[in-house]
């Protein structure tokens, strides 16, 4: 017992009432704080962004000029001479069992290994529970890639939480099981040229570069583009596929004519068409996988492109989900709009 206000009141109820107050302060003071703290970081971290590009497009401007393509949006990378064997490397990935997998790494892979587990289970899940990364090629493509490389620092602790995050300038890295279902679709062989269009973070194209040689991706957020490009830079030593992931700052709607045609195409961001430049640069006999449909809901198809003997074009659509929606963030051009089928009248 102690004395509290000239009342006595026993130890227990102190406790409780200190640790109520505790409490409150707790969350009326320190969980603001560290909300507020959150959002705060978010903006150096769009800072930091934002300065890197401008940083790097007034370099550009005094070493090629402000008349330059580099200048502009248009702005290739073109690392795909270095030519690692991602898919040769992945081959020899044991993944028999867990432990196998797991030792596998450790003698080839500096991976963190914190992840590894949760890699793991994310992988067998799909396997197991859905009809994505059956196909060992997939599988082992998936388990190669550290998903915290791309996920960006604001949101540790989701790394393999099965779920989109935000990546900066409105943009995402897409959910572990829609890339698992459009990878798995492409069917992608080694040696196939395959084209990705809005690289985002670059976790698609990384798992690309370990089922074939040619990867080629388009971004058209400059400062993401530059953001990522450096990502695989400074990964490339320990991570070689990186390196050999062909990059371009520009508008995707119109491919990528120079290393067209391709086998393989996989467009990241959403629109209600089909973009015809697109399947244009579609190989006969090629896939692409795409989320079609209106901003506010899309469906991921897999469209093949036949040529039939007298030389008509016959275009298949299949929806991998059967009929469940996905949200995709919208397939834009330079300006900010959104691609349209039908423009509005004015
Ligand atoms: N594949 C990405 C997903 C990124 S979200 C990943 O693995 O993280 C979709 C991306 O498409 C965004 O980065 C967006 O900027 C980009 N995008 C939108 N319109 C585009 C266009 N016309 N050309 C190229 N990229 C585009």
């Amino acid at each position: 017992m102690s004395s509290f206000f000239g009342r006595r009141v026993s130890v227990f109820s102190v406790v409780i009432m200190v640790s109520g107050l505790m409490l409150g302060f707790l969350f009326g003071l320190f969980l603001p704080l560290a909300v507020s703290a959150k959002s705060e970081r978010v903006a150096a971290y769009e800072e930091v962004a934002a300065q890197s590009a401008v940083e790097e497009v007034t370099k550009i401007a005094a070493e090629k000029g402000k008349d330059s393509p580099e200048y502009g949006l248009a702005y290739e990378t073109l690392p795909g001479s270095k030519k690692y064997n991602g898919p040769g490397f992945a081959q020899s990935m044991s993944v028999e069992t867990r432990e196998s997998w797991l030792s596998w790494m450790q003698a080839n892979r500096s991976d963190s290994p914190e992840f590894l587990e949760k890699r793991w289970e994310l992988a067998e899940n799909f396997v197991k529970n859905s009809k994505e990364l059956k196909r060992t090629e997939d599988l082992r493509a998936f388990l190669l890639v550290p998903r915290e490389h791309f996920v960006r620092a604001v949101n540790r602790g989701f790394e393999y939480a099965d779920t989109w995050l935000p990546i900066g300038y409105g943009a995402t890295i897409t959910d572990p099981d829609v890339v698992a279902m459009m990878t798995t679709t492409l069917n992608v062989q080694p040696g196939d040229k395959v084209l990705e269009i809005g690289t985002g973070s670059g976790y698609q194209s990384a798992i690309l570069s370990y089922l074939t040689t040619e990867v080629y991706t388009i971004e058209i957020i400059k400062p993401l583009f530059i953001e990522t490009d450096q990502l695989y830079r400074d990964f490339e030593k320990s991570f070689p596929s990186y390196g050999s992931i062909n990059r371009k700052l520009d508008d995707g709607y119109y491919g990528w004519e120079k290393y067209a045609p391709f086998d393989k195409i996989i467009v990241t961001c959403s629109i209600d068409h089909i973009p015809p430049p697109l399947l244009r640069q579609l190989k006969p006999g090629g896939i692409m996988v795409l989320p079609l449909g209106p901003p506010s809901r899309q469906y991921i198809m897999e469209v093949k492109k036949e040529v039939t003997e007298t030389g008509s074009i016959v275009i298949s659509r299949r929806d991998v989900y059967n009929g469940m929606g996905v949200k995709f963030i919208p397939f834009r051009n330079e300006a900010g709009s959104s691609y349209r089928a039908v423009q509005e009248e004015e």
